[in-house]
């Protein structure tokens, strides 16, 4: 008997390709684009100790806890690193970039997330990589969250290294993910004698063995679920078009803000600037006298499917998050998310005005 994600025929090596064409065309770039088979942490990290060595000076920018760990992998590479921490209720400035890399002018490599799912921050990556340009720096982006909730662009704006997965706005798997790769960082590469090889990590056996080959061999057996799974991913968001994409997620955004203020009860947009704030998933800051962790528990037991998250960590106690990314970016997803929230706050005895907040959702969606 057949079945629909077992007994699939081997993927070949043109199919392969095809499919790292499409996630080209997605990030509108010439650059080589390296499609690998695991979460989005494998080429974040791989990307990393590609290029960094104990040469290595690196601004690290922090503005959640993807850029803690990129600190941590740089340090372990044996790089210098100057760590650039921004409040997590806010963006990094290409001003403040500026600033770091005049003081540090030793500085030839960038790290830095475009927005952030745990924090729900969006940085100014077009700004700031025309700062980094200016500086030669090696410009590496985590554009995870970014990538189909707004525009990423890594040669309109310098990026070195781009790397995304599926699993947010895109709505597709989490098993695969990509990173584009400049010439520059290929030749940084090139030069590091640390740079992985022959190792799950390595982008540089891609580059010898599956670019410079004419990408004719793979060089192991490729996850077929997966691939295929990014593919039909790509398909649907070409079909509709990226642009309805992304202004699906802004308009997420922007009703989950507006409903959340006129929700009243003390409920509050974790992020300050509404410019600041990440189309694809945002962030409340929890009454005053109440735990984020214990409203979002109690939301979740009445409805296992509410696209909410309490923040990670230590933000666990003040930080809920609506993650209104991929099949969750539409008008009932925010709706269900803004009359959860206003029962549990009701239960608190706050007073919240749930009619009022989806109204304001309904005005706010573009
Ligand atoms: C979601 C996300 C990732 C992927 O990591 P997960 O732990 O699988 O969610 C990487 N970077 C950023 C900035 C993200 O938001």
């Amino acid at each position: 008997m057949t079945h629909p994600l077992l007994d699939l025929a081997p993927l070949s090596a043109a199919h392969f390709a095809s499919i790292e064409d499409r996630v080209a065309r997605l990030l509108r770039t010439e650059q080589d684009v390296v499609v690998m088979q695991g979460e989005a942490l494998l080429p974040l990290e791989g990307a990393i100790r590609a290029t960094a060595g104990p040469g290595t000076t690196a601004l690290n920018v922090i503005t959640g806890p993807y850029g803690q760990t990129f600190g941590d992998w740089l340090r372990d590479c044996g790089a210098t690193v100057v760590d650039l921490t921004v409040p997590f209720h806010t963006a990094v400035t290409a001003e403040q970039v500026r600033g770091a890399l005049a003081e540090h002018p030793e500085i030839d490599f960038v790290s830095l997330v475009h927005a952030e799912a745990a924090t729900g921050n969006t940085n100014p990556v077009a700004e700031i990589g025309e700062a980094v340009r200016a500086h030669g720096a090696l410009f590496y982006l985590d554009a995870v969250a970014s990538i189909g909730a707004e525009p990423v662009l890594p040669d309109a704006w310098g990026v070195d290294l781009c790397v995304i997965g599926a699993q947010k706005a895109m709505g597709g798997p989490a098993g695969v993910s990509a990173v584009s790769v400049s010439e520059r960082a290929w030749a940084r590469m090139a030069a590091n004698p640390r740079a992985p090889r022959r190792s799950y990590l390595s982008l540089l056996d891609w580059k010898e063995r599956w670019i410079d080959g004419g990408r004719t061999a793979l060089l192991h057996a490729p996850a077929q679920l997966e691939m295929l799974a990014l593919e039909a991913c790509l398909e649907r968001i070409e079909a509709v078009g990226p642009d309805a994409v992304m202004a699906r997620h802004a308009s997420a955004a922007a009703a989950t803000r507006a409903g959340a203020l006129a929700l009243g009860g003390g409920l509050e947009p974790y992020v300050r600037e509404a410019a600041d704030a990440a189309p694809v998933a945002t962030t409340l800051r929890a009454p005053a006298g109440t735990t984020a962790a214990d409203l979002v528990a109690r939301a979740l037991a009445a409805d296992p499917a509410l696209p909410l998250a309490a923040g990670g960590g230590a933000l666990a106690k003040e930080m809920i998050r609506v993650n209104h990314y991929g099949p969750d970016a539409t008008p009932g997803a925010v709706r269900a998310a803004l009359t959860a929230l206003g029962a549990v706050l009701a239960e608190e005895g706050l007073t919240v005005d749930v009619a009022a907040a989806l109204r304001a959702a309904g005005k706010s969606w573009r």
